[in-house]
């Protein structure tokens, strides 16, 4: 018992800060889906490879839901104008529905 305590005190602590310290994501991590609107032109074909119907796009506005998103990369490997990334948010809770959409403008700056 008093080895294991020892072991313990010696070894510190093997947690973060968090949320206090934000350390970064992982280079490869899938958080949420974003759309370079300026590159985008609605043509739908992220929303057809979307497994879980998270992309809607209706004329040239397009708008992407983090709540039912899997962060499965279908829809960036589906985009023919490169305009998809996953960026490293993943703190994406929000407190009414409204906020767990993002929604675009297809040829917007
Ligand atoms: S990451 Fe997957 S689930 Fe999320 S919006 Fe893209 S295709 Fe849909
Ligand atoms: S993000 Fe890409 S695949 Fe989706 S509507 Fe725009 S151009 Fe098409």
């Amino acid at each position: 018992m008093m080895h294991t305590i020892a072991n313990s005190i010696k070894r510190g602590t093997a947690t973060t800060k968090y949320p206090k310290a934000r350390e970064a994501a992982p280079l490869s991590f899938r958080g949420k889906p974003v759309i370079d609107a300026g590159k985008c032109d609605a043509c739908s074909r992220c929303a057809d490879a979307c497994p879980s119907r998270s992309i809607k796009v209706e004329s040239r506005s397009i708008a992407v839901c983090i709540g039912s998103c899997v962060f499965c990369g279908a829809c960036l490997d589906s985009c023919p104008k490169g305009a998809v990334t996953h960026s490293q948010a993943f703190e994406l809770s929000s407190k009414d529905k409204e906020g767990l959409y993002e929604r675009y403008e297809a040829g917007a700056k």
